[in-house]
């Protein structure tokens, strides 16, 4: 069952990390879903865990800022509205509400040990 290498239509990289993994998608809207609609723009895949077809993977998209392609990850980037890569969320951080000016400071101190 090599649905997923079949119907790839190339290979998402993410810009600020390693993850890289083959995309079946890019868009608002999965194939053979029905009445799914996602907010951005995104590259995605059929979730290879499920047996679902309707199941799918998002991987990664657009930074709406600097237009780099990063992952979904919290550590790449996060979504409010629109999606914002990490780098960008940091320059413009006083824009975001404090929300998620707190989810950020806490994954400062967390890496703190490592980066400083
Ligand atoms: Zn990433
Ligand atoms: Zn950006």
């Amino acid at each position: 069952m090599d649905l997923n290498e079949a119907s790839a239509l190339g290979v998402f990289s993410c810009e600020l990390c390693e993850m890289s993994s083959p995309y079946s998608f890019y868009g608002q809207k999965p194939p053979n879903t029905r009445a799914i609609v996602l907010l951005e723009e995104c590259y995605g895949m059929k979730d290879p865990f499920s047996p679902e077809r309707e199941k799918f993977l998002v991987l990664g998209s657009k930074c709406c800022l600097c237009s780099k392609t990063v992952c979904v990850g919290t550590d790449c980037s996060l979504f409010y509205t629109k999606r914002f890569c990490l780098p960008c969320v940091r320059d413009h951080l006083h824009q975001f509400p404090e929300q998620i000016q707190n989810e950020l400071l806490r994954k400062k101190s967390v890496q703190k040990t490592s980066s400083a």
